[in-house]
Formats: C-alpha cells, structure tokens, sequence
C-alpha cells in the first residue's frame, strides 16, 4: 500500500498496457517462479532439469546413469529419478496456473555431474559394487578437454535415448496429474544444443511416442509444443529446416555468444574487461547482444524459421533476456518473448515497453522527414546519431 509501491504499479501496468513482447522467466523451483509472477512473469522460458539434479537424493541416481555400461543400468537409475522429477514439474506446473512452461531436456556439461573426490568416487564404486579403480578408469575415460563444446546438450538424449524417455514421461505425467487438480498447463519441451535437425527429429520423435504413451495409459489429453533452442550458429543458419519439425524457437544467446566469437563463456571474463576498456569492443556481449554478430544470427534464425513455418514462437533466454538494449533488440527483430531471471522481470517489462516508445518515435521523425524533402539530411544525421 506504500506510495512507492502504488507509483511502480502505475508505472508497470502502463509499460504493460503498451509493450509488445511477452515477458518471462527462467526458473527451475516453485519458489523462483511464484516470485516471478509477482514480478509479473507471464510464463516459463527456461526451466533448466540439469538443476534439479544435484540435491543430495538425486546426485547418485545421476552419477549411476551416467557411468552405466548399458542400457539397464542406465535404465535402473532413471526409475530412481522418474518420481523425484514428476514432483518436480508437478510443482512448477500448479505454481504456473496455465502460463506456458518451457521445460529444457538434459543439458549436462558431464564434468559437473561426475564424481571427483575419492570419498566419492568410494561411495558411488559401493553403490555399484564394483571396485574404486574400474569405476576411477570409467570415469577418467569419460574426461573431455573441453566440456562445454563436448557430450552435452541434445547429444546425450540422442545417444542415450532413455533419458529423453525418462524426462518426457515426467513432463507428461505431471501435467496430466495436475490438470486432474483443475489446475491448467501448457507445457513446452525444448531440446539443447540442436545443431543439425536429424538431432531434433530423433528427439522430438521420443517425445511425442512417449506422450501419446502416458496420454494412452491415463485416459487423458493434453496439449503440447515441442522446440528447440536456438544456440549454435549451425542452427541458426539452418533455421528453416530446424523449424520444419520444431514448434518453437528459443535463442540461447549465453552458448549462441560463446560458439560465435568462439570465446568460452567461463574464461572470458579473464580479458573481455580489458576488450571493453580499451573499446577493441562496445560493449561485453554476454551481457548485450553483439548486434553485428550474434544479433545478425538472430534476426537470421527468426527470419528462416518463420519462412518455413510463419506462426512460429519465438524466443531468447539466454542471459541477454533481461538486459534493456538487448530487449530492444529483441523488439526490433519480431521477437515473441523474452526470459530471464525473476529479478529481471520488472527491467525487462519497461525495456519492452520503451522499444514500443523508441520505434513510434523512430516512425514519426521518419514521416515528417519525409514530408519535408530539404530536412532529409538533417533528419538522418540526427536518426544515426542516435543510433551511436
Ligand atoms: C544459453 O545458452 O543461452 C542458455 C540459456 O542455456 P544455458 O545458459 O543453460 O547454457
Ligand atoms: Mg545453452
């Protein structure tokens, strides 16, 4: 009731009544997404399942399956995590009350979910029975040099498509579970680090058996969407095929920035300071969207995925979501939405509705320049100006 708070109401609910694109939130608990809709989130852009891996009662189940030498094995430990997920999106589904939820499959850099002290290592070797060193040489044999460009994203599911299965049932299962409850869902599986679309096709088709599975076996139907992130140049540049199969697109710019300056996002914060001190760069582009690069990627993937499929959702959750100019961006190239973390929700609303201000602005001087043929020079060294 403050009066503070009474003036960001008003101001909200005018960015509200007057911006285009959606505004959502990247959130993987029930909590972070119930403070996203206070925020005023309209939706889930990235639920991101590799987070709910890591409590104390999943990590083993996780660490099993991924040093499973076969399919049962590999298969045991995904029973173990079934349950444990199914909860997991039934509580983000009843929190979200009907709004879109964007549910990405595994995107595990594997490093992260291995084990590595020896008292670890001990206690999956019991868990397994088998001894330290055999489980110690499977583990130094799944070693990469670098992870974040290695067996990650869509690759596990598509190699191991048991995983996939596992996540799908989960998704399904609990959407039908909670829309039993009277509440209403609206799922959407996204899949990683799609890079060619025989990738997405393998994915998407273990998918939709397993929905029309969970669909069959509880008497129920659901509606769904099933898409892909968009974060590596070969998918952006091979949209059009992409989105012959995918219903939407969502721009992971974090990994989108990293493989198109072919600069890691992990390390870069060691030099890129100097880059921007030194103005060799504008801006740091993992936090605004480099326009000329990765925005040209962008405008590129929108444009070819809508050329094979016109009403095609898009988009972006990669960290830029949240940032105001790249919002902008975001605005100007047709974008849908925009995700980021629930604090962010409120900047990206008003940055949303600013890019409405700046493009009526942008179309006024446009027309009275046209109007009056000897302001033409003027009007466009003023727009250029600008534009700097
Ligand atoms: C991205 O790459 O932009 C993204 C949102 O995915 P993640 O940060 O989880 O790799
Ligand atoms: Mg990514």
């Amino acid at each position: 009731d403050s009066p503070t708070f009474q003036t960001y109401n008003s101001l909200m609910n005018w960015a509200d009544s007057i911006r285009r694109l959606k505004v959502r939130t990247n959130a993987d608990q029930p909590d972070q997404a119930s403070n996203a809709i206070a925020f005023g989130a309209e939706g889930i852009g990235l639920c991101r399942t590799e987070h709910m891996f890591f409590g104390e009662n999943r990590i083993m189940s996780v660490r099993k399956m991924i040093v499973a030498d076969t399919v049962e094995e590999r298969k045991a430990a995904l029973s173990e995590l079934l349950p444990l997920q199914r909860e997991d999106f039934e509580g983000i589904f009843r929190v979200m009350k009907g709004y879109p939820v964007t549910i990405r499959t595994l995107d595990p850099p594997l490093h992260e979910f291995l084990p590595h002290t020896e008292k670890e290592i001990n206690e999956l070797a019991q868990a397994l029975g088998i001894s330290y060193q055999t489980l110690k040489a499977k583990i130094d044999s799944l070693h990469e040099f670098n992870p974040m460009l290695g067996f990650r994203g869509c690759r596990l599911g598509v190699l191991y498509p048991e995983i996939t299965e596992m996540q799908a049932r989960a998704i399904i299962e609990a959407a039908i579970n909670v829309m039993n409850e009277g509440v209403k869902v609206k799922p959407e599986i996204m899949i990683p680090l799609v890079g060619h679309v025989n990738e997405f096709k393998l994915q998407e088709d273990i998918v939709r058996r397993v929905a029309d599975e969970v669909m069959k076996e509880k008497g129920k139907k659901i509606d769904y969407l099933v898409g892909t992130m968009i974060e590596l140049p070969r998918a952006a540049v091979t949209a059009d095929e992409i989105a012959t199969r995918a219903e939407f697109f969502s721009f992971g710019t974090n990994d989108l920035t990293q493989t198109t300056f072919g600069l890691s996002r992990d390390d870069a914060g060691k030099f890129l300071p100097l880059y921007v001190q030194q103005e060799i760069l504008p801006a740091d582009p993992f936090e605004t969207i480099d326009q000329q690069g990765v925005g040209k990627l962008v405008e590129m993937g929108t444009k070819l995925g809508r050329s094979s499929r016109p009403n095609l959702k898009v988009g972006i959750c990669g960290e830029h979501g949240g940032e105001p100019a790249s919002v902008e961006f975001c605005h100007r190239t047709g974008l849908d939405y925009v995700s980021c973390s629930p604090f962010r929700v409120p900047i990206a609303r008003l940055a949303a509705a600013r890019a409405v201000l700046n493009e009526r602005t942008t179309k006024t001087t446009k027309s009275k320049v046209a109007a009056k043929p000897k302001a033409k020079s003027a009007g466009k060294t003023k727009a250029k100006a600008k534009k700097k």
